[in-house]
């Protein structure tokens, strides 16, 4: 049991809840600071009567509040923004305001509180129109979305923070993560979630293009193991750097909507059936992403545990579980 105390920023939402049960259930302290703007109370309702639990209901563009939410904190997990591509090219003030403005109110509330260390949701956005594959750490290109700029810049001022007041940082470049609790509603729910629960109302999911694009889809336990590796390495070589965070395969959208059906075809046959739509590509959407994870591999010992068809088996059982 650990007696660290950790804040978990965006810990309403998919990823964030996640962690904050996953860090509970390991005895740590766990603070989660969200304000609910894509994340949901039933997320965190099941830890709300553990001791170890407190939730602070806020913005991150409130300096003040991050700086309440650090106070004796030893790690922090910054997962709050606004996610989404096509969101941020919809109102990139807001996603600019959440996503950069934010995350300087956390380095600084961090900086000034003395934190070990500030772990941060990076993105694989940030390989931009870079064609190389797989996508190594150091090799990028230019940003395709104002998402992309913002979480460019995420990882610019994380390095100059270590470099100018000699704080840890460690950015996770999360691949199209996926995993239960991920949200399936609204207009910028991701594409598996959305799928599923498209499927399980016998409706046909659309795919953008032919589907022949491919993602490294990235079960959440491993962006967990991930999280957690970075925030207890000890070696001096791994901090203050970034790290793909993905399984290292590429599933193209259709073999990804094939084995979707064969796994919900084992609760009810006849989604078996179900046609599946092709529309236009979307603006923004890069061809393909595959992860190199050596790097991981290397300075953090990163061993993944889920395959995308093992995941995705574990997710589609939740989503039948809970959700149906
Ligand atoms: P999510 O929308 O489920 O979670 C984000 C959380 O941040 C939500 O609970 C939301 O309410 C909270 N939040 C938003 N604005 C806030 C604000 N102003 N103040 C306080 N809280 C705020 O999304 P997610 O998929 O869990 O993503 C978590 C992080 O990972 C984000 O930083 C996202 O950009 C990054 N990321 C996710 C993926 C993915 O595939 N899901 C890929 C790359 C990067």
């Amino acid at each position: 049991m650990s007696t660290s105390t950790i804040l978990i920023t965006g810990g309403a939402g998919f990823i964030g809840s996640n962690l904050c049960d996953y860090f509970l259930q390991k005895g740590y302290t766990v603070i989660c600071l969200d304000n609910f703007a894509t994340g949901h109370r039933h997320n965190v309702a099941p830890f709300l009567s553990n001791f170890n639990f407190k939730l602070i209901e806020g913005d991150i563009r409130d300096y003040s509040v991050c700086k309440h939410a650090v106070d004796g904190v030893d790690f922090v997990l910054h997962q709050a923004a606004l996610g989404s591509v096509p969101r941020s090219i919809k109102d990139p003030i807001t996603s600019n305001e959440v996503n950069v403005s934010g995350f300087l109110n956390m380095l600084v509330a961090a900086r000034d509180a003395g934190v070990k260390r500030f772990i941060y949701a990076a993105s694989s956005s940030t390989y931009g129109d870079s064609e190389s594959l797989p996508k190594v750490e150091d090799v990028i290109g230019k940003p395709l979305s104002p998402y992309a700029i913002t979480k460019y810049v995420n990882e610019l001022y994380a390095e100059i923070f270590s470099r100018t007041y000699g704080m840890e940082t460690i950015g996770l470049r999360y691949f199209n993560v996926f995993g239960r609790r991920q949200d399936p509603n609204g207009a910028y729910a991701a594409v598996i979630p959305k799928f599923v629960m498209q499927m399980m109302k016998h409706e046909s999911p659309v795919i953008n293009g032919d589907g022949l694009y491919s993602r490294d889809f990235t079960y959440i336990d491993n962006v967990v193991q991930m999280n957690e590796l970075a925030m207890l390495t000890t070696n001096p070589e791994a901090v203050n750097t970034v790290y793909n965070t993905a399984y290292g395969d590429r599933t193209t959208l259709n073999q990804m909507v094939h084995l979707l059906k064969d796994y919900l075809s084992v609760y009810d046959s006849s989604i078996g059936t179900i046609p599946i739509i092709h529309g236009p590509n979307r603006v923004g959407d890069i061809p393909h992403s595959l992860a190199s994870i050596d790097k991981a591999k290397r300075l953090l010992g990163y061993a993944p545990k889920y395959a995308f068809a093992d995941g995705l088996k574990e997710a589609v059982n939740w989503y039948w579980q809970n959700l149906k």
